[in-house]
């Protein structure tokens, strides 16, 4: 018999309601799992069995109570289901690191508002995930608390900045999990780990409550076993948040998704960007992506090629801006504000040892780059050219919309790679991202699913990407797909 940690979401919230399962027994299976795997995987900072235990017996008594009392009072809509969440959002109480030696001791006062949202759902906290310091990064190897692995090959990174929420989706430490998607976050590691991953619009999902890195980029996503799953908690979270002037006032739809159906996507138009299979790419991925877009055509849907001519910048841009937010960001770690404080005899000297003492390398990288780019002489050439050019990218993605419904191509151009292989050198690392780059820089929605193995046998990640706010054409289209094929279920041997 399967096991209670293999079931999905859905299956989840199904067996709490019909009491064929209580949320100790399940909460407590997913902490075994966790004890015997994450030795091995460390896809977790922090774990919060306590609070996980107690909030799951909190559900089982609400459940309790309303078989009592039927038809009484309604139920939260994960009641019981237990989350990890990604170690850059808050949860009160515990600490939160940002994968930095330089937040050790932080331990926030307040809930981000994606985490009170699906507590008052009634969701059990597993625990707080790894992820590369302050998310910068491709690979989660940048975290000052050790790497995760891969859970389909130990030797290999599980994509990042949020490895660590796919890598315990993946191994199914936990059903569902909170990540970050500044330049390809959620998606790049979902991809890797064989998940599915919504990096939604810019504006959809609050940002309080999560450490921020660049603040015109940066979103809140979920990585999950399946679409249907991804979308339901992700109806959850989104929608207008007054603590976070950047969410937009708009109606969050249902997502309907439907049985399987012949023509399920009769009509849809999906764009495939010629600049999206650029040589360099791994050809079992482009093969893996030519072969989903055919079974998207089988599905009634109509595939045609599409131009966006600025991605080549999209990287040099992300580049400038993202280092350009951060080293603004990161200024509030100082020993003074937050941040153990190196004593030293100046104020200055205070800052310079504190910040050089606990950032890592990456980290620091990126606060040079961005400082100088922002740098008075230099702010216009860097920071403001790569702002219009920013425009540009944005331009070619709605121009693209005024002819196709969604736009088809790559996560990535390889599958995981090795531990250490581009260890020493950052735009080997960088270059992972050229394809998650441009949906960010543009604010559009962006949903990773995996459409095959390579012959190692890892997962390749497929993206979908749509016009803004449009995420529900995004999560149709995947469900449509994964009604028709299984690689959404294989699972790592471990
Ligand atoms: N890999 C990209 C970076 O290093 C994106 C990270 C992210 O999305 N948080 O900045």
């Amino acid at each position: 018999m399967a096991s209670i940690t293999d079931l999905t979401l859905a299956q989840i919230v199904k067996a709490l309601q019909e009491g064929d399962l209580s949320s100790r027994e399940l909460t407590q299976a997913y902490l075994e799992r966790i004890e015997r795997l994450e030795p091995g995987l460390h896809a977790f900072i922090t774990l919060t069995p306590e609070l996980a235990l107690s909030q799951a017996d909190q559900a089982d008594r609400q459940y309790a109570a309303w078989r009592r009392e039927p038809g009484a009072p309604h139920l939260p809509a994960f009641l019981g289901v237990p989350l990890a969440v990604k170690d850059v959002l808050c949860l009160a109480n515990t600490r939160c690191t940002c994968g930095s030696r330089i937040l050790e001791n932080f331990s926030p006062v307040y809930n981000a508002t994606t985490v009170e949202r699906l507590l008052s759902e009634g969701m059990v906290i597993l625990g707080k995930t790894n992820t590369d310091e302050f998310a910068m990064g491709s690979s989660t190897e940048n975290s000052a608390y050790g790497v995760t692995h891969n859970p389909w090959d130990m030797e290999r990174v599980p994509g990042g900045s949020s490895g660590g929420s796919a890598a315990a989706v993946a191994a199914h430490l936990a059903p569902i999990a909170l990540g970050t998607d500044t330049g390809g976050s959620v998606r790049q590691p979902a991809s890797f780990c064989g998940l599915t991953g919504i990096k939604p619009t810019y504006g959809r999902v609050s940002r309080y409550g999560l450490v921020a890195y660049g603040s015109s980029l940066d979103v809140v996503g979920v990585l999950g076993q399946n679409a249907e799953d991804v979308a339901s908690i992700f109806t959850r979270i989104a929608g207008h948040d007054p603590l976070d002037a950047t969410t937009m006032d708009l109606p969050v739809p249902e997502i309907h998704l439907g049985p399987p159906s012949e023509q399920a996507l009769r009509g849809l138009r999906i764009g495939i960007p010629d600049e999206y299979f650029i040589s360099g790419i791994q050809p079992e991925v482009e093969a893996g992506i030519r072969t989903a877009i055919k079974l998207f055509e089988s599905l009634g849907a109509q595939a045609q090629p599409i131009s966006l001519p600025h991605t080549e910048y999209a990287l040099p841009v992300y580049y400038l801006l993202a280092p350009a937010e951060a080293s603004a960001n990161l200024a509030r770690f100082d020993g003074i504000r937050y941040g153990p404080r190196v004593p030293a005899e100046t104020l200055g000297e205070v800052f310079r040892c504190t910040r050089g003492e606990k950032f890592g390398p990456e980290v620091k990288r990126r606060i040079m780059l961005g400082t100088y780019a922002l740098s008075a002489g230099y702010y216009d050439a860097y920071y403001g050219q790569a702002q219009k050019v920013r425009t540009l990218i944005k331009r070619d993605f709605e121009k693209a919309f005024q002819n196709v419904d969604v736009i088809a191509a790559p996560v990535a151009p390889t599958t995981a790679f090795r531990i250490g292989e581009h260890g020493d050198d950052p735009l080997a690392m960088y270059l992972e991202d050229v394809f998650t780059l441009p949906a960010n820089l543009a604010g559009v929605p962006g949903l990773a699913f995996s459409v095959g193995f390579d012959n190692q046998g890892l997962p390749i990640g497929m993206q979908l990407m749509g016009p803004h706010f449009r995420e529900e054409l995004l999560f149709q289209a995947a469900h449509a797909y994964q009604q028709v094929t299984d690689w959404h279920t294989h699972q790592p041997v471990l």
